[in-house]
């Protein structure tokens, strides 16, 4: 719900100014929900007799200061209910008003004074006993809980003369040893001099895959520890992996907490609370990490800023890349973006200025940029998709000892079922859309509503027994290449064979330092080293070059970019063999010519002539009901509430999505369009009410999102 409810409370509790961002238990209804305070007031006599809440949960606000701050901002950016964004913040378990956990890392010992003063403490008193105990080296809340029960009062005393003092344990600055990193080249030794230690600044890392971005990272986040700040650091979904956090580890020197959405209840709330007390020095984590409390933030670093996965596609659609910008001008500490593909967004700012821009042009250390090859497969003979200069490639390479990645951006074994008598194929019945073909053929699957059945022996239509897989998905080529190459290990790597956690380091492993083959779509596009892969094959991109999305082709470049980053990261050479139908393809051309930058160039001309992103700001409304007709009426009212409150928002649709039915829903979509962002938020801001209200909105479950990524 949009608005905030008022209590008086507790009993015996005066309320306060300091109550704001404290959880308390209040009766709702006959029910008792956990709220987060959002102001104090004086009762208004108007209001009526106010229900009372029944317990503050904490002795001090969860959500103060900048985070308070950023996330209203955040509710009123979104257009959503401040109450469901901080849910979003909070994890799980504070969420539903568990105590925030305790790490138990706080370290009692005596000061200096303490040491002096300490024969003139009465002999065998709970204070002499305990400055004993502590001396200079002190220890851990945990350790005096066993060797002297009720310590605390003790301490107090002590603190209270200023002979003793906690202090948050910083474990790992005092118990890991460090690694040193390569010595820097010129280019990021620029880099990092051009990060400056404190205030906020927006800058923009661009250096081509394997040109050390990490090492520009790790010494400025050294730096800010060395300040003793905090760092905040948003990886991709695929790219935190143990050997990144690992790596961080023994650089850094101190404890690295990992925040993802693989992690149980408790213990994101207990790193959440780890960041909140200061305790946390270092957190890397994905999209959701950018909501941990950082009372001493120094750095926030975006790697692969452009990357699809830090935007949330449900719930609150925020971008977690721009509320870390918000939150770093809040903080006022420096945020940086890294990518070798920067999003258009981010290098229109870089651009017009907003934000610094540094390069890294070359590859760090020994290793040299992949030679590219276009294969042009018309008319060609193809086995499982590969074109046989492709397989005699592979065979060499593998001689040779190398390791080869064979990319695909479709996982199962084909992406249609047709029957070649009648040209019947298999379609799920809850979408509209093909079922893509598993198992070498038996099994069917919908990977839109997950819906699976088996393939049907012979044709439903016709009867016929011509049922064949059409197309190539990642395991048709893991088939045929454990047939020709059945001397190396042939590994598939998608989202079917990595469900586990621990599921991609141990492909890894197998794979070893030998000769071998890797099969898979994006999830190989980031995240792990390979220093042996010294090819890479990709098999068709040629869906992506004529979607209707106006984002596909700037995807298409940074995907092309990154998977060819994957060869030759280390001292061999690496190649980069496409295969395609359309060789001359403009976008194709501009980027191996002139690379993601000349592609940037003209798509952002392109997109400054249509009018859209960074040129133009959007928000697009969704509904989805299971009749048409309940979809289309909501829409069109929608549509008639925003053109009454804004003359210069353009307005597109009511329009079917690009899936217009999908699990039995029906799916249609209102796009937002306006040159100036405060525009479309006031417009936003004034229809949304109406728009709530109306009759025909209690027949949808419809949604709003602001600067929407995927058009669908
Ligand atoms: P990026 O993050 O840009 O992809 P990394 O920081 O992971 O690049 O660096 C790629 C590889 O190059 C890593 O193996 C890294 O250890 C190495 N490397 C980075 N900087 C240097 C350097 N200055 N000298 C030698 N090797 C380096
Ligand atoms: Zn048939
Ligand atoms: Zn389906």
């Amino acid at each position: 719900m949009r608005q905030a409810f008022d209590y008086l409370p507790p009993a015996g509790h005066p309320a306060g100014a300091e109550d704001v961002g404290r959880r308390v238990r209040v009766p709702f209804g006959n029910r008792e929900l956990v709220g987060v305070v959002v102001a104090v007031a004086e009762p208004d006599p108007a209001a009526g007799e106010l229900r009372a809440a029944l317990q503050i949960l904490d002795e001090a606000p969860l959500l103060a200061g900048e985070l308070r701050h950023s996330l209203q901002w955040l509710a009123g950016y979104t257009h959503a209910p401040l109450g469901e964004v901080l849910a979003t913040a909070l994890p799980g378990s504070l969420r539903h008003g568990q105590p925030l956990p305790v790490r138990e890392t706080w370290r009692w010992r005596l000061t200096e004074a303490g040491m002096t003063a300490l024969d003139r403490l009465r002999a065998g008193s709970s204070p002499r006993r305990l400055a004993e105990a502590l001396g200079r080296e002190g220890l851990a809340e945990w350790q005096l809980d066993d060797l002297q029960p009720g310590w605390r009062s003790a301490a107090r005393s002590l603190a209270r003369r200023g002979f003793a003092e906690r202090q948050a344990e910083q474990v790992a600055a005092t118990v890991l040893p460090m690694q040193s990193g390569p010595p820097l080249n010129p280019e990021q030794t620029a880099a990092v001099a051009a990060i400056p230690g404190h205030g906020f600044a927006p800058i923009l890392l661009e250096g081509v895959t394997g040109s050390g971005k990490t090492e520009v990272y790790l010494q400025a986040i050294a730096a800010c520890l060395a300040r003793g700040r905090q760092a905040l650091v948003l990886v991709p979904e695929i790219g935190l992996t143990p050997q990144t956090l690992a790596r961080f580890r023994a650089r850094l020197g101190v404890e690295v907490h990992a925040l993802h959405s693989g992690l149980a209840d408790n213990e994101r709330a207990l790193t959440w609370a780890a960041c909140l007390r200061g305790q946390a020095r270092v957190i890397v984590g994905t999209r959701s990490a950018v909501f941990v409390p950082l009372p001493e933030a120094g750095l926030i670093v975006i790697d692969e800023e452009h990357d699809g996965s830090y935007k949330q596609l449900d719930g609150i659609r925020y971008h977690a890349r721009d509320f870390a910008l918000v939150r770093g001008k809040a903080l006022q500490v420096p945020v940086i973006l890294g990518s070798a593909t920067p999003s258009l967004e981010t290098l229109h700012n870089a651009r017009t200025g907003r934000y610094a821009h540094l390069r890294l042009a070359e590859r760090a250390g020994e290793a040299k940029a992949p030679s590219v090859r276009v294969v042009d497969v018309r008319k060609r003979a193809l086995a499982a998709g590969l074109a046989p200069e492709t397989l005699a490639v592979i065979a060499t390479q593998l001689q040779a000892g190398g390791q080869v990645l064979v990319f695909k951006n479709r996982r199962g074994y084909a992406p249609v079922l047709l029957c070649h008598d009648c040209g019947w194929s298999a379609h799920c019945n809850r979408c509209d859309a093909p079922m893509t073909v598993h198992a070498a053929g038996r099994r069917l699957q919908c990977h839109h509503c997950g819906h699976r059945r088996p393939a049907p022996p012979a044709c439903p239509d016709c009867g016929g027994l011509a049922l064949q897989p059409q197309g190539v998905g990642t395991e048709r080529l893991e088939e045929l290449l454990a047939d020709s190459f059945a001397q190396v290990p042939v590994l598939r790597i998608d989202r079917s064979t990595t469900q586990r956690k621990d599921a991609l380091e141990r492909h890894f492993a197998t794979l070893g330092e030998g000769p071998g083959i890797l099969v898979g779509t994006q999830i190989l596009a980031k995240g792990h080293d390979l220093p042996l892969l010294t090819l890479v094959v990709v098999v068709g991109v040629d869906e992506g070059l004529f979607s209707a999305d106006f984002r596909a082709g700037e995807k298409l470049a940074q995907l092309l970019i990154q998977v060819a980053g994957r060869a030759g990261r280390a001292a061999r050479p690496g190649q980069v063999w496409l295969q395609t139908h359309h060789p001359g393809h403009p976008l194709l051309e501009t980027l191996l010519s002139g690379g993601y930058r000349a592609f940037a160039d003209a798509e952002l001309i392109q997109r400054q002539a249509a009018g859209f992103p960074p040129f133009a700001h959007l928000a697009m409304i969704r509904a989805e009901a299971r009749q048409l007709e309940h979809v289309q009426a909501f829409l069109r009212a929608t549509r008639v509430a925003l053109a009454n409150v804004a003359q210069d928002l353009e307005l597109h649709g009511p329009m079917p999505a690009p899936m217009p039915r999908r699990a039995g829903f029906q799916r249609m979509q209102l796009l937002l369009s306006a040159i100036q962002r405060p525009r479309l938020h006031a417009a936003l801001q004034t229809a949304l009410p109406a728009i709530e209200a109306l009759p025909e909105a209690r027949r949808v479950r419809w949604s709003l999102d602001v600067d929407p990524i995927d058009l669908y």
